[in-house]
């Protein structure tokens, strides 16, 4: 039976590479060394219903159709629209995303990733204070502190430790978790809290306090401090603080604890600012905990082709950036978008009902692997191979180094890439311009 070797995964942003797929008359039927959640997403496409056909919506109902009706249909929509938005392009390869922004430019829409529900502040608080950091490879190595703050990746990234934090061997960490100190900090106690050597729970919603008090001790100031921080003792906080001082090399791996609670990039910048005093003392570096596979490549590819990573606003003619105002939620909420094309997200299951309700309302696209809540308000659906089983192209793991994924089977769909571009194509042609390079 052939094995296929270093296969990449596309569920989380840890990105392993070293996944082993046994493909048998072009399904896959065993996949090693992955874990639950990267087992059941490689081997999805041979276990879930597909989205079978392209579908256009006719009198309420999806009915099934040619590629080219539908992305004829798509073309039209996008348009006849006056503030059309795109959304999502997280899960799917960088390729496709250079061509779902190209979309975005031909015809004037925003587009945004992921992100804006997810890391979105992060990229504020880095745009505002930087970001340390180092790959996930130096951390392994080197990291002899590791704090989970706002993050469970027990269940959310769940070979993180096991690959390049508490649990890895590293050149400088020969002997694993016994070289290590683990600490959480997160109002719940998770199942990657109970293995943690320091635990603080703090009152929800406060985790901005908590920075500025580490950091009023690192610099020296723990008599200003009260008796009481974010709802946990003092003296916990001082251990918290002694142990990053005491570290060689430490990492703060933050999560949406962080980004999506009180202060959101506000708290983010706020350890920026704490990683870049404790660099006074010692070495200390930051990472995001970054969900979709994929969700950096668009931060990236968004980056060079256009100078911002997400929001991003083509009306004006140019790119124009100003999340608040051009991110995905900020214009469905105030009902400004007239079209909206999603791809490799589900923006059905994931945004506010404010959100959605302004979905069902306006012509909508969805080009995805499999239906979901999304294709319930879609009027035009197009089936789209999986990356990293059906087709190759590039992603980013979440410390922006980029992995090569495979092609592990054979498919009639076409790909995210390929759909886009002859969305562009039609929309070309449909505009006059079909010259244009
Ligand atoms: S940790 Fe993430 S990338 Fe690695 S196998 Fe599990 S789901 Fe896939």
């Amino acid at each position: 039976m052939p094995v296929i070797k270093d296969v990449v995964c596309t569920l989380c942003g840890c990105l392993c590479d070293d996944l082993e797929a046994t493909v048998e008359d072009n399904k896959i039927t065993k996949v090693g060394k992955a874990c639950k959640l990267g087992r059941a997403k490689t081997m999805g496409p041979f276990l879930h219903e597909r989205i079978e056909k392209p579908m256009i919506r006719e009198n309420g109902e999806l009915k099934e159709c040619s590629y080219d009706e539908a992305i004829t249909k798509a073309a039209e929509i996008l348009v006849a629209a006056k503030r059309p938005m795109s959304y999502g392009w997280c899960s799917t390869s960088c390729e496709a995303i250079e061509k779902a922004i190209l979309l975005a430019e031909e015809t004037g829409s925003l587009i945004d990733s992921t992100a804006n529900v997810c890391h979105g502040p992060s990229a504020l608080a880095a745009q505002e204070k930087g970001a340390p950091s180092c790959s996930l490879g130096t951390a392994k190595n080197y990291a002899d502190l590791i704090i989970f703050w706002g993050c469970n990746p027990v269940h959310a990234h769940p070979r993180h430790q096991t690959r390049y934090s508490t649990m890895a061997k590293g050149a400088f960490t020969p002997n694993g978790k016994k070289d290590k100190k683990m600490v959480v900090v997160d109002p719940r106690n998770t199942d990657t809290a109970k293995k943690a050597d320091l635990l603080l729970q703090l009152k929800p919603g406060t985790d901005y306090v908590l920075i500025e008090a580490l950091r009023a001790i690192v610099n020296g100031h723990e008599d200003v401090l009260p008796d009481e921080i974010a709802g946990l003792p003092k003296a916990k906080v001082l251990e918290l603080a002694e142990m990053c001082k005491a570290a060689k090399f430490g990492i703060i791996y933050f999560g949406m604890g962080i980004t999506q609670t009180r202060g959101r990039y506000k708290s983010g910048d706020n350890v920026s600012s704490l990683i870049s005093d404790l660099n006074q003392i010692t070495k200390f570096v930051m990472i995001g905990m970054r969900g979709h596979y994929n969700v950096t490549g668009f931060g990236q590819v968004a980056s060079w082709e256009t100078g911002f990573p997400m929001a991003i606003d083509f009306s004006r003619g140019y790119p124009y950036y100003n999340p608040g105002e051009t991110g995905t939620n900020d214009v469905l909420m105030r009902r400004e978008v007239d079209a909206f094309i999603t791809g490799a997200a589900d923006p059905g299951a994931h945004f506010p009902q404010e959100s959605v309700k302004h979905l069902f309302k306006i012509p909508a696209i969805q080009i995805d692997g499999y239906a979901n809540p999304t294709t319930e308000f879609s009027d035009v659906v197009i089936p789209a191979a999986i990356a990293g089983v059906e087709c190759d192209g590039t992603a980013y793991r979440m410390d922006c180094q980029p992995i090569r994924m495979k092609k592990l089977v054979e498919t009639t769909f076409k790909t995210d890439e390929e759909i886009l571009t002859e969305i562009i194509a039609k929309v070309r042609e449909l505009k006059g311009n079909g010259a244009k390079g």
